[in-house]
């Protein structure tokens, strides 16, 4: 499974490698990862899905 996110460094919307879920304390998922293009340390918050 691959994100997308906004990288900092880039400033631009880079595809996430080395992807990990998280939670964040309010309980929404998130995904940790790192940019493709720059190695970047990325962080984007998920929408929350319904299942
Ligand atoms: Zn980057």
């Amino acid at each position: 499974m691959s994100y997308k996110g906004y990288c900092m460094r880039c400033r631009e919307h880079r595809e996430m490698k080395n992807v990990i879920k998280t939670a964040m304390k309010n309980g929404r998922n998130a995904v940790k990862g790192v940019c493709e293009s720059c190695g970047a340390g990325m962080y984007k918050i998920l929408p929350s899905d319904k299942k």
